[in-house]
């Protein structure tokens, strides 16, 4: 696929990808850095550094966490407008697991505000419920490069041996068990699903359909960011 030349769009794009946890945000956003060279930027993953570290901000989170629910907005926030200052994320950004609440979708368009932009597109990965306790129970990822996989759908070709690194080791989240999961989903639907409304009244939401094969789905988004960024 080729890369478009993020210096040929006129300010930089601030894409949201919205779904239930399993719904491939995580998955679609590192394919949508290769092909348009944005940026990902993953509260999810933010969280999970700042929990290994033992800050402050991490030790507060980490129950939360494994129990499923939302991390506090002043929380979330705080790492979101640290990561938002650094110099990268001026190539543009997807947003992966932001943001989850109506206080989070706020505070982001403040922020934009401030330097003159605003979301460019919120896209809806639209999956259905009853397969995401299963697509997210059995994933892991390398633990050298992030590369996903699944102990059914996406097995590496070479048993144990990253396709992509080729790295050794592998880890699991500690959320991603059927227990959490349904959790997440309680949470995804009662705090997060009616930002599909409000991104939808300020004229910028876009819906994909995510059941599919994930190389489908790199496509049907692709075509979407060419769209929305020309
Ligand atoms: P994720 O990696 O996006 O599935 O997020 C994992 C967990 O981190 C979630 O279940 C929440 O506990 C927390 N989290 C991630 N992003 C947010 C957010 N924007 N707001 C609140 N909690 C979050």
């Amino acid at each position: 696929m080729r890369m478009t030349d993020a210096a040929t769009m006129t300010t930089p794009a601030v894409l949201i990808l919205l779904g239930p946890p399993g719904a491939g945000k995580g998955t679609q956003a590192r394919m949508l850095e290769e092909d348009f060279g944005l940026v990902q930027l993953s509260t999810g993953d933010l969280l999970r550094a700042a929990v290994a570290e033992g800050t402050e901000a991490g030790r507060q989170a980490k129950a939360v966490m494994e129990a499923g629910q939302l991390v506090s907005d002043d929380i979330v926030l705080a790492i979101l407008r640290d990561r938002m200052a650094a110099p990268d994320v001026a190539r543009g950004v997807i947003l992966d697991g932001f943001p989850r609440t109506a206080g989070q979708a706020a505070a982001l368009d403040g922020l934009l505000a401030q330097a003159g932009q605003k979301v460019t597109a919120a896209i809806s990965l639209e999956v259905d419920d009853e397969a995401m306790v299963g697509r997210v129970s059995g994933r892991y990822t390398c633990a050298g490069c992030g590369e996903g996989y699944h102990d059914e759908f996406k097995q590496p070709a070479t048993a144990g041996t990253c396709d992509k690194c080729g790295g050794t080791a592998f880890k699991r989240r500690a959320d991603d068990n059927a227990e959490t999961v349904r959790e997440r989903l309680v949470a995804y639907h009662a705090q997060t699903a009616p930002l599909i409304a409000y991104y939808d009244g300020k004229g910028v939401l876009e819906r994909i359909d995510a059941m599919g094969a994930i190389a489908d789905i790199r496509a049907g988004l692709s075509a979407i960011v060419t769209r929305v960024s020309a």
